[in-house]
């Protein structure tokens, strides 16, 4: 399955909470079953005990004053916690008692069990919270029914493999906690053993922790006790000892109405009370795992490490992909602007190679048209050189030298002009022109070649007062027209040349139509071009082709235009629009 990473992580942490809070569920669960234990030990508490009245009275008479010496390193059967109250298994049981029977016990600490012994011999202590009965325990103390057992286990260092059975730690340093049941039964069963007696079970442990003993014989509910606690990390439990004690309450032999009393106390405690205590004490064994304290901080930090590496790596994977995200934006920006660039690149080349070739064709179009008339001035030169021509014969090569020289004159004129246009150095000089007697003068002054050519040329002037205040550049438009109306009767051999002017709207129209040999639709836009010309058969003399390139420079310099329409039913209309007014 594809996921993204951080979703892989995600689910990751959502599986390793899971497991953590399904321990802790399951710890909760355990949690109940004390909950209700505990409740039904308060239902049960209030169950006091029926005393005889002799036991009310000795209850009366002794409380306060029945002191209970606790083995003060008996966990978790008895002990004194961190603030000094008497604690464990025991402590629960005397606790219960209490509350059933009505007994008040005041709790006298000694360093160690041997001094409690010591003491009770010596009747300065009363009560055993827990201990077990032996024959010469009971020479000096009584002992209630038992109501904790108690199993011995071999400890060692967890490095000890196999398992062991008190035979085989003949010849080794075992420790035992000195007067503590075990020692009686080891000392007469295994002889051969070198006993370490140690005052109590936590020196004993901490001398196998630390490796000065071999080996301890110690109850098992207070090796698990501590191992459980993590006190001791290094040790385990290498085998059972088989031996397993029952333990009691004991109180001084000449109290035996305390030993009725506790007894019956002893009945009262329900099954559930009992298992509320042990489960108390005993059961982390079992929920080991989950009680630990170690593992929950362990899980933490476990948990916390993981959470914060993939926070870090989902940190470290957004700020990568936003990276990658800007970097490829960045590069598709760059793309484009190449591409941008490429195609200005590119179209700047086939302009280049455009105007290139356009350069090419109109010097070649300028040599051809230069050469024309040189050639025909150079021949007639030549000509009149000769000896034999006549006089006469001289006078018309020198008539037609002019001719050529004229010739020449007007194209070099037109060239000069038209890469003037180009270079952008022509510039409209605007003042108040009057259209229509310009259009009027230019129609007089081509009378003459109209009528030599046999047409018939005549103007109209419609809106002559809005003609009169036009405001262009007067020389620009007479050329404009001239070129024209010179095509006009150039390219007619018959019929009529016309030209009007009128104003449409701001703008100035003015039309030349004859009936001459038109012009193909296919060229309307072309002769516009320098030296573009259609070849008409019919036509003997036409000129460089350069008039109407010009004329529509010119256009485009007084912000008008030009275009060629086709003449009804023969010939053609050259159109040309300009504004009014010409801003200066
Ligand atoms: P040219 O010196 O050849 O007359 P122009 O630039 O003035 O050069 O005209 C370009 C071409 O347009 C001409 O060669 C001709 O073929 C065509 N032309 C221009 N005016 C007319 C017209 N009134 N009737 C027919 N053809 C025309």
């Amino acid at each position: 399955m594809n996921l993204p990473a951080s979703f892989k992580y995600i689910l990751f942490f959502v599986f390793t909470f899971a497991v953590c809070f399904s321990s802790a569920a399951q710890k909760r669960r355990i949690g109940d079953l004390f909950n209700v234990n505990k409740e039904q030990n308060e239902m049960l508490q209030g169950k006091r005990v029926i005393l005889t009245n002799q036991e009310r009275e000795w209850v009366e008479i002794h409380n306060g004053a029945i002191r209970l010496a606790p083995d003060p390193a008996f966990a978790p059967f008895e002990f004194f916690d961190e603030e000094g109250n008497y604690s464990g298994i025991g402590a629960d049981y005397i606790a219960l008692l209490q509350d059933k029977t009505g007994l008040e016990f005041s709790i006298v600490q000694y360093k160690d069990w041997n001094t409690i012994v010591e003491e009770a011999k010596k009747g300065n202590v009363d009560v055993f919270g827990v201990a077990t009965p032996s024959v010469e325990r009971e020479e000096y103390m009584l002992f209630t029914k038992p109501h904790l057992t108690m199993k011995a286990v071999i400890v060692t260092q967890s490095g000890v493999s196999g398992e062991l059975t008190l035979d085989d730690l003949k010849g080794m340093n075992v420790c035992v906690v000195e007067g503590y049941v075990w020692q009686e039964m080891l000392e007469n069963d295994y002889p051969d053993i070198h006993f370490d007696f140690v005052s109590n079970s936590v020196v004993g442990l901490r001398k196998v922790s630390l490796g000065v003993a071999d080996a301890m014989v110690v109850s098992m509910s207070l090796a698990s006790y501590y191992i459980d606690k993590e006190v001791y990390s290094n040790l385990w439990i290498a085998g059972e000892a088989e031996y397993y004690v029952e333990m009691a309450i004991a109180v001084r032999r000449d109290w035996p109405e305390l030993l009725s009393i506790l007894n019956k106390g002893l009945d009262a405690i329900s099954r559930n009370e009992e298992l509320a205590i042990k489960n108390k004490w005993l059961f982390h064994r079992e929920v080991k795992l989950l009680e630990s304290r170690q593992f929950w901080l362990l899980a933490l930090y476990v948990t916390s490490g993981l959470l914060l590496i993939a926070l870090t790596m989902w940190t470290f994977n957004r700020r990568l992909k936003r990276i990658v995200n800007e970097k490829t934006a960045a590069l598709k920006k760059e793309k484009e602007q190449l591409r941008i660039t490429n195609d200005k690149l590119l179209q700047a080349v086939e302009k280049a190679s455009e105007s290139d070739r356009l350069t090419k064709s109109f010097l070649a179009n300028i040599s051809h048209e230069i050469r024309t008339p040189m050639n025909s001035i150079m021949g007639f030169a030549q000509l009149i050189e000769i000896d034999q021509a006549t006089e006469v014969e001289r006078r018309h090569y020198a008539n037609l030298m002019v001719k050529g020289g004229q010739q020449l004159l007007t194209i070099l004129d037109n060239i000069i002009d038209l890469s003037k246009m180009d270079s952008g150095l022509t510039k409209a000089w605007v003042q108040k022109v009057n259209v229509g007697q310009l259009v009027k003068e230019t129609c007089e002054l081509m009378q003459p070649i109209a009528k030599k050519a046999g047409l018939d040329l005549h103007y109209s002037i419609y809106d002559s007062e809005g003609l009169e205040r036009v405001k262009t550049d007067p020389i620009l438009l007479q050329q404009v027209i001239n070129n024209i109306l010179t095509n006009a009767i150039k390219y007619t051999h018959e019929g009529e040349v016309s030209i009007s002017a009128k104003l449409v709207g701001k703008k100035v129209r003015i039309e030349v139509a004859d009936t001459g040999i038109g012009v193909p639709k296919e060229f309307n836009e072309g002769i516009f071009e320098p030296f573009q010309q259609v070849k008409h058969r019919s036509v003997i003399e036409s000129g460089a082709g350069l008039g109407l390139a010009i004329a529509k420079r010119i256009m485009d310099v007084i912000n008008g235009k030009i275009w060629v329409e086709e003449n009804q039913p023969q010939g053609s209309v050259f159109i040309i629009l300009f504004p009014v007014r010409l801003k200066k």
